[in-house]
């Protein structure tokens, strides 16, 4: 099932090792189960396209068995009963025991993702567990009000836990959406059916073991793993769970919005795609500008919902940073992003060099259809007012950047730019204390 496995494991200089998968059944009910139907499904390592373990397949009698597990502790269970205060410290210890397996979670992280391994030590493992205490922090935060009413008397709300919550994920960030879905749920007091990707299925199930050390009881965290139309389908289809929260294609998305309303009407929290405009002015820093148009589109081999896939360059400098763009994409080490000379990893199973397009029109349809790889657009415009026109002229409304010196155009761009995250003289800054969403069909 592995090529090795230690636990000193040391993924630099050693390319191809990966570390021991030490989960591959579904975890329902606090325990490492079979599927029902005995089947097996594979998952690879992007970087060859070998197989690196076989894992239980679920299926719709799979996700009905952890929903059951689910309802049993949400209607009986002591997790929505205890105070905020006592789910906050379980979640703390749940982020702690992250960080002491964190050596072999981000090698897991990086070999499942085709990530580079330096990229994962912070962001998907630090900021990660930083998330998870965020929302550890808000448990005991989650109150309702007093209301005064007319003729003396007084009304009180409660904010209470909505149920049983199924989740449902993409491959890109399996650890950063693995704990923004059930960071809050936990925090509220909710149960989790949690689907991860098929093509990256591990994470979740190594982090449900560290729940259930930390004391997070039998039945609040489930995990099936499954393909989205017969896995994914009888979650969004289900009439026990009471809320589904999605991230993924806008597709898919739909179909999960169809199946919810022919099922039993469950709530939906939907994030779904993006072709985020960058707009970058004639008196911005070259370098600078080519930096963070490089870096907001390619980090994550392009794989980021918020990847700056659309770079407007006012036409006095768009010759220059196009040349500065270019030079940067033929510098870029392509490989396996173990190698500490490596900038980018493989997608799953390929190799594809940042490619950038230039004078791309606004109707040509990479401008316009959502790519999730390495592929940037470069457009040219005049005037501020025809670059936010053409910036917002998208069924998309993730994120957005601005590059200048000039605070009127960072205002005014950010104000009429319909996108939930601008960032201004930079891009993909993330901070937990930061919310995040989307306009439009994002
Ligand atoms: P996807 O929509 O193909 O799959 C996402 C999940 O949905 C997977 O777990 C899949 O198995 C499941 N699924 C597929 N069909 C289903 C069905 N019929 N019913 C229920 N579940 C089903 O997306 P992907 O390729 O994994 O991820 C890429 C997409 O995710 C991109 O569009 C990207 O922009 C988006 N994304 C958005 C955000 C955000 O925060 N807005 C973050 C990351 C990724």
């Amino acid at each position: 099932m592995t090529d090795h496995c230690d636990g000193d494991f040391n993924p630099i200089g050693s390319s191809l090792k990966i570390p021991a998968i030490k989960f591959t059944k579904l975890f329902i009910n606090g325990e490492f189960v079979d599927s029902v139907s005995g089947k097996m499904f594979d998952t690879f390592d992007p970087r060859t396209g070998e197989v690196i373990a076989k894992l239980s397949l679920g299926d719709a009698e799979d996700v009905d068995l952890a929903v059951k597990a689910a309802r049993h502790a949400f209607d009986h269970g002591p997790w929505p009963r205890m105070s905020g205060s006592e789910r906050g410290m379980i979640m703390m210890k749940f982020a702690d025991l992250i960080q002491e397996n964190a050596k072999e979670i981000v090698a897991l992280d990086a070999v499942i993702g085709g990530k580079l391994f330096t990229l994962c030590k912070v962001i998907d493992i630090t900021a990660e567990s930083r998330t998870l205490r965020y929302y550890a922090g808000a448990a005991d935060k989650i109150h309702g009000t007093i209301l005064k009413l007319s003729k003396g008397l007084q009304g009180y709300t409660l904010k209470e836990p909505i149920g049983v919550v199924g989740s449902i994920i993409p491959w890109n960030f399996p650890t950063a959406m693995f704990f923004m879905k059930t960071g809050p749920a936990l925090a509220a007091g909710c149960t989790i059916i949690l689907k991860p990707a098929e093509q990256t299925p591990l994470l979740a199930l190594y982090y449900a073991h560290l729940a259930k050390m930390a004391g997070v009881p039998d039945g609040v965290l489930n995990v099936v793993n499954g393909y989205g139309c017969t896995t994914g389908a009888a979650i969004s289809s289900h009439m026990d769970i009471d809320k589904v929260t999605f991230t993924g294609s806008i597709e898919v998305g739909r179909r999960i919005m169809m199946a919810a309303a022919a099922s039993n009407l469950k709530p939906l929290s939907l994030e779904l795609g993006g072709k985020s405009p960058l707009l970058i002015f004639d008196d911005a820093d070259i370098d600078q500008a080519a930096d963070v148009a490089f870096s907001g589109m390619f980090f994550n081999k392009g794989e980021i919902c918020v990847a700056s896939s659309r770079v407007f360059v006012q036409e006095g400098i768009y010759e220059k940073l196009e040349k500065k763009l270019v030079e940067k994409a033929k510098a870029t080490v392509v490989g396996d992003p173990f190698d500490p000379k490596v900038q980018q990893g493989p997608q799953k199973g390929y190799y594809i060099e940042p490619t950038i397009f230039a004078d791309v029109k606004d109707n040509m349809t990479i401008a316009k259809e959502e790519i999730f790889g390495p592929v940037l657009c470069l457009m040219k415009f005049k005037t501020l007012e025809e670059a936010i026109k053409r910036a917002n002229s998208t069924t998309y409304g993730l994120a957005a950047g601005i590059i200048t010196k000039n605070l009127n155009v960072t205002n005014s761009g950010s104000r009429s730019i319909c996108a939930v995250i601008i960032w201004i003289n930079c891009y993909t800054v993330f901070d937990v204390d930061c919310p995040f969403g989307g306009y439009k069909m994002s």
